[in-house]
């Protein structure tokens, strides 16, 4: 071919399942040295499905009732939990109720007003209170996260009336990947994950992965990539989630999952992932340190 190196880099990437946005974006992940990962959606599957209804006593709700008042807050939502707990719905033909004033904090969970009472749906860890007569919660989400679910907890008015386990598959080409991608930079990928500890050190070492940064919120993991970079490293981010996107911005290379990636990740990574492979990645790395020699 006559095209210049990093053009066919391009196009080379593009046939192996990732599309770069620039051709500066092939030489700067010729550069990489650290990767950090996301959990869901990223080294999982993304699909995740509900496994788990435990309505509180003295909630007044049942399983239906609490699955139903949990999807109608989440129906707007794009975060792959919320897909599970309307999918979950549909599945039994619940009827959703409307929602009003919906809104979503990142690495938290989602709001709105239904049926006259403001719901929460979202994160254990940022919406319980330790201790302080939520024993049963606590118990609840406990239980559920060292089976290595991902616990949701239900507020009502502020009031916590319920727990739902949510578990997801790992993506068969994680290991794998994992492995490649350390054999390419000497150092084994670290995980980001706003999810809770126990589920993320649980899938962690399933993929090899011995360094986890759990509990995060989405500035967190800017944060954390932040810190490194100025340690002088140059890390390449892979995200799918609104949370991931100020740590894709704020890498020296930033890749977003492209099949169920949320429109923000997309738009702020420097590369796609098209055919929803995460091995396309180090595929790709190799690729580009190959065309970054030949422009030098
Ligand atoms: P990850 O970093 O693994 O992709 P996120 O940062 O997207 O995870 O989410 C972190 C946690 O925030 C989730 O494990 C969940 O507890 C909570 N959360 C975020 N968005 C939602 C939502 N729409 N519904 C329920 N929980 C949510
Ligand atoms: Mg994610």
């Amino acid at each position: 071919s006559t095209m210049p190196p990093l053009l066919s880099a391009i196009a080379n990437a593009g046939r192996r399942g990732v599309l770069a946005k620039s051709a500066v974006v092939m030489e700067r992940l010729g550069q990489i040295d650290t990767v950090a990962l996301d959990k869901t959606g990223t080294l999982t599957e993304g699909v995740p499905y509900v496994t788990d209804l435990r309505p509180m006593p003295g909630s007044g709700l049942d399983e239906t009732a609490l699955l139903a008042l949990a999807a109608s807050v989440e129906h707007p939502s794009e975060h792959p939990l919320a897909r599970a707990v309307v999918a979950a719905a549909r599945e039994h033909d619940l009827a959703l109720s409307v929602a009003d004033n919906f809104a979503s904090t990142p690495g938290q969970g989602v709001t709105a007003a239904v049926d006259g009472h403001t719901v929460t749906v979202g994160a254990p860890a940022r919406l319980l209170r330790p201790g302080t007569g939520e024993e049963h919660h606590h118990k609840a989400v406990a239980g559920l996260e060292d089976s290595g679910r991902t616990a949701v907890v239900v507020l009502r008015d502020g009031v916590p009336v319920g727990v739902l386990g949510i578990a997801d598959r790992l993506r068969p080409d994680a290991a794998v990947t994992v492995a490649a991608l350390t054999r390419l930079t000497g150092r084994t990928p670290i995980l980001l994950t706003g999810d809770n500890e126990r589920a993320a050190r649980r899938l962690a070492a399933e993929v090899g992965i011995t360094e986890v940064r759990a509990g995060l919120l989405p500035q967190d993991k800017a944060a954390a990539v932040k810190e490194w970079e100025a340690q002088g490293r140059r890390v390449l981010v892979v995200g799918d989630g609104v949370n991931d996107a100020p740590a894709l911005a704020a890498a020296h290379t930033g890749i977003a999952m492209g099949k169920a990636g949320s429109d923000l990740a997309l738009e702020t990574a420097d590369a796609v992932v098209v055919r929803d492979e995460l091995a396309t990645i180090p595929s790709v790395v190799q690729l580009s340190r190959t065309a970054h020699r030949l422009v030098v």
